[in-house]
């Protein structure tokens, strides 16, 4: 029984033995030590993550103890386990042990069939402090490429739909609603009306002020709103309805960026019904 368990160890496999009764015990034993009867023989791989039952703190490891730092030896019910295992969790600070702690093995890098071949057991880590900063650079693909080569003109260019006959815009090579192919680009005006918006309190380095509105606005012939900010006109003033021309950046400085909208602002028309 215990060789079988060792030389899986080697190939950092643990396993239990199953009794007849249909408990796992790990490490296996040749007798279930609850009834006496021989056990079934049927090997069963568990683990190797475990859940500590109970544990001792060793404060000052002596020369055969397998961690020269604190540690505990602790009681592991690994999962598939009905039986714990006896072995070595180093934890660092005393405090984190406690009963129900998850931990995982830690295998020595060159298993060679002994009970050592798990160096110990470790807290399972169940979250870390990553300050990552990431920054993305878009590569304009095909459709893409042509709306923003028509914002450097000037120009917002979507697509109509020949089956369907919707208007999209930014231009795209399909259609999401029948999935057909867009041939065409279709130029629609600067010009359109605020479907919805919001009221934004968080300075952004691309708005006018603060408080500042970003609203959904339909251009004029298109069926999709587009998201941008609205200015020239105070926050509470903006509403649904409200008509609104692109303010272009002058021309020398147009690039093939939608940093070349500043923003919209109110044309002065009558508001539109909402539909
Ligand atoms: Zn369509």
């Amino acid at each position: 029984m215990i060789g079988r368990f060792l030389s899986e160890l080697r190939g950092r496999r643990i396993v239990g033995v199953r009794t007849k009764e249909g408990k796992v015990l790990v490490p296996p034993l040749e007798y279930d030590p609850a009834t006496g009867e021989p056990v079934t023989g049927e090997f069963v791989e568990v683990g190797p993550a475990g859940t500590v039952t109970t544990w001792a703190f060793v404060p000052e490891p002596g020369a055969g103890h397998p961690l020269d730092r604190p540690f505990a030896w602790a009681l592991i019910k690994l999962d598939g386990a009905d039986t714990a295992l006896v072995h070595a969790v180093d934890a660092g600070d005393p405090k984190r042990l406690r009963a129900g702690m998850r931990v995982w093995p830690v295998w020595n890098d060159h298993p060679t069939g002994q009970i050592t071949d798990i160096s110990c057991f470790v807290p399972e880590v169940t979250d870390i402090v990553a300050n990552v900063r990431t920054e993305y650079r878009l590569q304009a693909g095909g459709a893409l490429r042509v709306f923003l080569e028509g914002i450097e003109r000037g120009v917002f260019l979507g697509g109509r739909c020949d089956t369907c006959a919707k208007v999209y815009v930014p231009y795209r090579l399909t259609c999401p609603e029948c999935g057909n192919a867009i041939p065409e680009t279709l130029e629609l005006p600067d010009t359109g009306t605020i479907t919805t918006f919001a009221i934004n309190n968080l300075p952004d380095p691309r708005a006018p002020e603060v408080p500042f509105v970003s609203a959904y606005i339909l251009l004029d012939g298109s069926d999709i709103p587009v998201i941008a900010l609205i200015g020239d006109v105070p926050a509470h003033e903006v509403r649904q309805g409200m008509r609104v021309r692109a303010v272009w950046v002058p021309e020398p400085e147009r690039t093939a960026s939608m940093a070349n909208i500043r923003w919209f602002a109110p044309t002065g028309e009558p508001d539109v019904e909402q539909p």
